[in-house]
């Protein structure tokens, strides 16, 4: 699969054209499907003079998202969760520095010959 590009005439789901700035998915699935009727009951054609037909299958954003949803895929909830674990990772690298440095503090520290007292 991949982003459709030309754009295609309609949706093989819901039919539907949707806006300039609906994105497609190409399933890359070539069938011999139906030609489609436009709203006359002709046999429609795309702008370039071709029969629009569902040969190939292509999935309007809308239909993608909605099928997503059936399946609980959540695309905004695993976006805040995958920005978090990054969010963490960052954290993580900067703790780790921090202990690095502190080792390396201790590392260096000069031993100290205190005598010791005797007793009196
Ligand atoms: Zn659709």
């Amino acid at each position: 699969m991949r982003l459709a590009d030309p754009r295609p005439s309609l949706c093989t789901a819901c039919g539907n054209s949707g806006e300039q700035s609906t994105r497609y998915v190409d399933c890359e699935s070539v069938r011999e499907g139906p030609v489609v009727l436009d709203d006359t009951g002709q046999i429609a054609v795309d702008p370039h003079g071709a029969l629009v037909t569902f040969d190939d299958v292509f999935l309007c954003d809308g239909c993608v998202r909605a099928a997503a949803a059936l399946l609980e895929v959540k695309p905004e909830l695993h976006s805040r969760q995958l920005r978090e674990i990054k969010r963490l990772e960052l954290q993580v690298e900067l703790w780790k520095d921090y202990a690095r440095r502190q080792e390396q503090t201790l590392a260096s520290r000069p031993e100290i010959d205190v005598p010791k007292r005797r007793a009196a």
